[in-house]
């Protein structure tokens, strides 16, 4: 709204006609009205070709009226019909004159700005219409004037949203001129300053108009103006123009050359100081986070403290004779900061592209990937159906399962034998193992968890064996010292033989003894676990790196601890502060230590006697490197998964020498994830062996102040992917020298999967359930892939039960094909808990269903540590189409018993695969659905004739009300391209199998139902495995149906179900975080409606007589400044209510402005 009218101007008719044009936009076809031109379209005719100064005036008037009293789709629509060019039109011819008219120029520069702001297009038009450099000219004529120089100012600040415009303006000397107006200005033109570092911000889109600035040496400039505008302390008026200043700073730093003139500038420092300043005084609060973001932005890139990012632990792939080798190896000197943080913003806004919307590749069946004769080999896979129950009767003998136990080993040798010729027979690793030494032969030795080719010597094993056995307890002499004086407060009269532990020539029998004694004294009564039988079971693990040595949880064993652990508060500015500790570690070097403590492939090492200790060469641990930082804080950075130079994620190591109640700050710096739950309540686990010992064996959630978030390192060797984050978390702990574990999640290893089998195996009641463990095949690293056969045993040997248990359908359940997701193995060991226990649901259930798990798919990855891949160095769970059976053998055969069970006609009735989620709460499944993909995808497929079984949904809806943690809204059943190749799909596709699904349980904890605001233990991922079985159950009902007419019912969907949306946004099978959080990374953006109050309050005043008291600018009912003008906020109201609905006050504007009734 302007008040520039010499002349008086009413134009009631006018508003009511164009008010119809307004409206008619609303309809949906415009084209149907007769009048080919709206009233808009006259006036911004007439604007172009208006000679004299009254009509154009009037008609500014008219459009900054109906604009600024509608919203901002009255702004489009004119952009629609050529608004902005009739302004530029009209601009360029007032302005070329020699003795331009500001009286039509400032109005017109002011509109401009407000509808240029909102047209995408204005630089390019502008540039067309030969109104940029025109432009800087007047402004150029007018810095002595500071209203006319503002209006030029926003002007070439919406000017610049074009990359071009914005260089044609830089090219022509535009950043010079604007950085020499500044200092013309006082306190008493806050309009121009802000007009002049905005303008000044918004060319800096560009990289050449950078190096521009840069070289001109104007960085260090713009730091003196914001130490000077931040020194007027608290003044209001100040801070817009220090946050203007943070934008011109933001927009420099984009660009590495910006960057590193910041840094040589002190940018960080001055930042560091002044933000100090901010955090005292309230007015000044808002400046801390864009000067944060800034100090985080610019921190040096530094490499990763590591010779190479290739991962420590390499395997030989059989067929390649070399390790996969550094794939980008490359370093890319020019990598550019400038768009990644945007393009991570934008990359999951729309995923919409990914739904397969081919009708044909969503219904049709691709040809099986092996010819049929591949087949018959699994049916040895499916034991029930050849199975005679001989032993049905005598009952005394549980003879079904020894047969099991020792069919499973032999066909286990066989597996392996057949597929790795190389492989030692376990008579023969029992025979080199005696030879050697008998000492280290007796059984559960850990001298068998060296595989032939990893025992560099028989001695060094002896001496590894002793570490290995001493380190059950410990790893570090002062922590096994610790644990000694735990067990001795227990057992005193055992000193002699304590002493003998920690002798280095102490013998086999004695370590035995110890640890059964200990197990005697401390062990607790876990459930399902046997520290024996798992010692016995990681004997037999085959690891890169040959592990010797147990980490003291797996092998003890945990349980839950008896509390509900609730998430944690998130404290607000936590990230601001880690920042800020951060940028104190490059700005002095007091206090800073910078000593590497721990290096996974320098184990001679030495640290020093007062910082932690560091371990992780055992099954699951993944700690590559500790550096201490400053006394109680220190770096981690993790393994890459095998083979690979990334997917770092997970970590488990051992932590000791730690000092009780005083506050370690952990940084894992070489996070891989662009956001993570750490910042949504989730909480690291740790476990104490101290506490374990004491009666305690629990991972606790724990750490305070924990924040992820983006950070200043790269990849050590220039890697193109150099974005990495820290995971900051920090931890006191509870007693002096504990040896404590610390977890990404609650670990589960493969040897755990080997030990809980056997005990199931033992535990089971072999008189009714059927429980048979056999071998899948062999993993490239030789270690067998247990498949579990569950069912119940029939009543009798009568024919018609054998019948019965023979046509049961088939439910097949696999899981942790992702390393990473220990929660799908604890879920897992729940299932099978469930399934193999005495509860009635369970036996119907068998009675129902031939149960096949397979609860591990990937068995090397969660060996040695990774976190998402396998051995070759691949996703497994993007290999699904066609699995090479040398290099993804358990997905090749876990592929081909479904093929066998499909070629006989034993489809399964359910697939689930097992996963976890690091950026979702709760548990939700996703499945497959032809008609929600195509609806999902707004695709035109015609639905209608469509039949889709909605039976999909059942599972979904029976988990929603049975499990506390689960929830159906954050399911989905969308089929996306991107996800071709995994398990859901290719199970859904291939075998057609209608529930198929992925089970995603969260690492955190529930936003919903009993379990909200709790993060979720081992003890509720098991239930959740015991009520997914449950869930079964409501498939069972139409069993019956389904299976006399062997055809699955055509239903049409019911809409009605569809009652929440889906979420089809994901990435790594994982949808994005949801929630808002403290993550921003950048300046917030100059908003449309900032600019306009500027450009307002630089319309309000008077020419040349800026007001000093910024404080009244936003004041509404401002005074005229008398001379003459209108009255703008009486105008809008009027205007306002003009085009509203309450007409029935029947205002117009008279001539003098004033507001007629
Ligand atoms: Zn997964």
């Amino acid at each position: 709204m302007f008040g520039y009218g010499r002349k008086n101007f009413t134009w009631n008719g006018t508003l009511r006609e164009l008010e119809g044009s307004w409206s008619s936009r609303r309809r949906p076809s415009m084209t149907a009205s007769p009048s080919s031109s709206s009233g808009i379209e006259v006036l911004l005719s007439t604007l172009q070709n208006a000679g004299d100064v009254e009509s154009t005036l009037n008609i500014l008037n008219v459009l900054d009226e109906l604009l600024s009293a509608g919203t901002d789709r009255r702004i489009h629509y004119m952009i629609s019909k050529g608004g902005s060019e009739a302004l530029l039109t009209a601009l360029v011819n007032t302005g070329r004159s020699f003795s331009p008219n500001y009286t039509i120029l400032l109005p017109l520069l002011h509109l401009l700005a407000k509808v240029g702001h909102r047209d995408r297009r204005i630089g390019v038009k502008a540039e067309d219409a030969g109104a940029a450099l025109l432009t800087l000219n007047l402004l150029r004529h007018n810095v002595k004037h500071a209203r006319r120089a503002a209006a030029c100012l926003w002007v070439i600040q919406v000017f610049s949203s074009s990359v071009s415009t914005a260089n044609l303006i830089g090219a022509n000397h535009g950043l010079d001129v604007i950085y020499r107006l500044i200092p013309h200005y006082t306190t008493q033109h806050l309009h121009a300053i802000k007009a002049a570092i905005d303008a000044f911000a918004a060319l800096l889109c560009t990289k050449a108009n950078v190096s521009l600035v840069v070289s001109k040496g104007y960085v260090s400039g713009l730091l003196r103006l914001y130490e000077n505008w931040h020194g007027k302390g608290s003044q209001h008026a100040a801070v817009p123009i220090c946050h203007s200043l943070l934008r011109c700073l933001h927009k420099v730093t984009h660009s590495t050359v910006g960057r590193q003139e910041f840094v040589s500038q002190g940018g960080i420092r001055l930042l560091y100081g002044t933000t100090q300043t901010c955090l005292l005084s309230k007015g000044l609060e808002s400046l801390v986070e864009p000067s944060v973001q800034l100090m985080r932005k610019c921190l040096p890139i530094t490499p990763l403290p590591l010779t190479s990012d290739q991962s420590a632990y390499n395997f030989p792939l059989p067929g390649r004779s070399h390790a996969v080798p550094d794939m980008d190896a490359e370093p890319d000197e020019n990598s550019e900061e400038s768009d990644d943080e945007e393009a991570e913003e934008n990359k999951e806004a729309d995923f919409d592209d990914d739904l397969e919307t081919d009708l044909n590749k969503l219904r049709l069946r691709p040809d099986p990937d092996r010819p049929k004769e591949l087949l018959p080999q699994y049916s040895r896979l499916c034991p029930e159906l050849s199975h005679d129950f001989q032993e049905l009767g005598l009952r005394s003998e549980p003879e079904e399962s020894s047969t099991g136990s020792s069919s499973s080993s032999s066909d286990e040798e066989a597996v392996l034998l057949n597929r790795f010729p190389f492989h030692t027979s376990r008579r023969d690793r029992g025979r080199s193992a005696a030879g050697s030494d008998s000492s280290t032969s007796s059984p559960g030795s850990h001298s068998e968890t060296e595989p032939k080719g990893h025992t560099p010597a028989a001695a060094q094993l002896e001496a590894r064996d002793f570490h290995s056995h001493s380190s059950i307890l410990s790893t570090s002499p002062s922590s096994r010292t610790k644990v000694r004086e735990a067990r001795d407060e227990a057992h005193l009269g055992q000193r002699g033989d304590n002493q003998d532990d920690v002798e280095e020539d102490a013998d086999e029998s004695q370590h035995r003894t110890m640890i059964d004694r200990l197990l005697e004294r401390h062990g607790a009564c876990i459930p399902h676990h046997e520290p024996k039988l798992y010692r016995a079971a990681a004997a037999k693990t085959k690891s890169i790196p040959g592990f010797s040595i147990l980490a003291f949880p797996d092998f003890w064993g945990h349980l839950p601890p008896p509390e509900h652990e609730p998430m944690p508060p998130r404290k607000s500015n936590i990230q601001r502060q880690k920042v800020f500790e951060d940028a104190q570690r490059f700005l002095t070097t007091d206090g800073i230590i910078n000593q590497v403590v721990f290096d996974l492939e320098d184990s001679s090492l030495q640290c020093p006697s007062d910082s932690l200790r560091f371990f992780s060469k055992f099954e699951c641990g993944n700690l590559r490197k500790a550096v201490q930082v400053r006394r109680y804080e220190y770096d981690l950075i993790l393994n890459a998964d095998a083979n690979t130079n990334q997917h770092t994620q997970w970590f488990y190591f051992e932590v000791s020498n730690m000092v009780a109640d005083v506050p370690y700050r952990f940084n894992v710096i070489n996070c891989e994830k662009s956001n993570s739950q750490f910042n949504y309540g989730m909480q690291p686990v740790l476990y104490s062996v101290r506490e374990a010992l004491e009666g305690r064996p629990h991972w606790v959630r724990t750490g305070t102040e924990i924040c992820y978030y983006r950070n200043h390192f790269c990849a050590a060797r220039g890697r193109r992917r150099t974005t990495f984050y820290t995971l900051t978390f920090t931890i006191t702990f509870k007693h002096n020298e504990d040896v404590c574990y610390l977890a990404y999640h609650y670990p589960y290893t493969y040897s755990a999967l080997k030990a809980h089998l056997k005990v199931l195996q033992k535990l089971v009641d072999p008189a009714k359930v059927f429980f048979q463990q056999q071998v899948l095949c062999g993993t490239l690293a030789g270690n067998p892939c247990p498949v579990v056969t569950i069912t119940a045993c029939p009543a009798s040997r009568a024919w018609r039960d054998i019948h019965q248990l023979r046509n049961r359908p088939c439910i097949v359940l696999t899981g942790r094909v992702h390393p990473g997701e220990s929660n799908a193995s604890w879920v897992m060991k729940g299932t099978l808990e469930f399934l193999c226990s005495s509860d009635p649901v369970a036996q119907s259930l068998r009675e129902a269903f031939v149960f096949k798990l397979i609860p591990m798919l990937n068995p090397d990855g969660v060996i040695n540590g990774t976190n998402r891949c396998d051995l070759n160095s691949e996703d497994l769970n993007r290999q699904w189409c066609k699995p090479d059976p040398v290099l993804s053998p358990t997905i090749y055969h876990t592929k081909g018993l479904l093929y066998y069970l499909k070629s006989i006609g034993r489809t399964p009735l359910v697939f689930c695969d097992y996963h976890g989620h690091s950026r979702k709460k709760n548990v939700f499944l996703y499945g497959c659905s032809v008609k929600e993909t195509l609806w999902q995808s707004g695709s035109a497929v015609n639905t209608v004739g469509l039949k889709e079984d909605p039976g999909y949904r059942t599972i979904p809806k029976t988990l929603d009300r049975l499990a506390p943690a689960f929830s159906f809204n954050s399911c989905n059943y969308l089929v996306e391209k991107s996800r071709s190749a995994t398990a859901r799909v290719v199970v859904w596709r291939e075998m057609g199998v209608l529930r198929s699904y992925t089970m995603e349980s969260t690492h955190n904890g529930c936003d919903q139902g009993i379990y909200k605001g709790l993060q979720t233990g081992t003890r509720e991922l098991q239930d959740m495995g015991a009520e997914f079985c449950h869930s079964l159950l409501s498939v069972t009902k139409d069993l019956k149906a389904l299976y006399s007419q062997r055809l699955i019912r055509h239903i049409d969907l019911d809409h009605n179900v569809l009652d929440h949306k889906s979420h089809n946004c994901f990435e790594d099978d994982e949808p994005p975080c949801v929630e808002e959080i403290e993550y921003s990374t950048d300046c917030p953006a100059l908003k449309g409606a900032d600019l306009d109050s500027d450009v307002n309050s630089n319309t309000a005043s008077a020419d040349e007589e800026e007001e000093g008291d910024e404080g009244r600018r936003g004041e509404k009912h401002r005074q005229s400044s008398g001379n003459g003008l209108l009255f703008p906020h009486l105008m809008r109201q009027a205007s306002d209510e003009m085009l509203g609905e309450k007409r029935n006050t029947c205002t117009s504007v008279s001539v003098n402005g004033q507001i007629l009734s």
